[in-house]
């Protein structure tokens, strides 16, 4: 089953990020968990991720990893890997970048535009899709793997 929210202001998608992140780092994992965000230009793709990362113990900027294509965060119990994909021109590129260490047992891969990497990323274990009216949004979870599933059973 998905698990669906309203969300009515930039600071509650925040906050649903951080407790997404807690809920995450209960679950036990030996290759880590990989989360699609999945969302028109602007539909707070990058937001949502700054919650979660923040919710983790990160204290400064995130910013977005629109031309670094990843941006990483080495945290005490867990290093985070945000991507976004939108300027991969081939998702070969992801070879070169040696895309295959990114995804151990105390990773957590949050990526944007995930469909540019089509054929070479690993499967999610979960898929967040945001859809946006104005300042309001509506987030929809959907479980791919078993991890998935537990995550949002915890949530619930
Ligand atoms: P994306 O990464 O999907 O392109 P961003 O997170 O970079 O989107 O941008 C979302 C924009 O929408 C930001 O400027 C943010 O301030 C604004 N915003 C307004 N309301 C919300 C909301 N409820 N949730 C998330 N972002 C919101
Ligand atoms: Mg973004």
């Amino acid at each position: 089953m998905n698990y669906q929210k309203y969300i009515p202001d930039e600071f509650t998608m925040c906050q649903f990020g951080k407790k997404l992140m807690q809920t995450i780092t209960q679950i036990k994992s030996e290759k880590g968990i990989t989360v699609y965000l999945q969302g028109d230009l602007g539909a707070g793709k990058t937001t949502l991720s700054r919650g979660m990362i923040q919710g983790l113990g990160h204290a400064g900027n995130v910013k977005s990893p629109t031309y670094t294509l990843v941006e990483e965060y080495h945290l005490t119990e867990k290093d985070i890997y945000h991507f976004d994909l939108y300027r991969l021109s081939d998702p070969e590129e992801l070879e070169f970048m040696g895309i295959r260490d990114y995804f151990n047992a105390r990773s957590i891969c949050l990526i944007e535009w995930a469909e540019k990497g089509q054929g070479i990323l690993p499967e999610p274990d979960l898929i967040i899709h945001i859809n946006y009216f104005d300042d309001a949004r509506n987030i929809e979870l959907q479980p791919i793997s078993e991890k998935g599933h537990l995550i949002i059973k915890q949530l619930t």
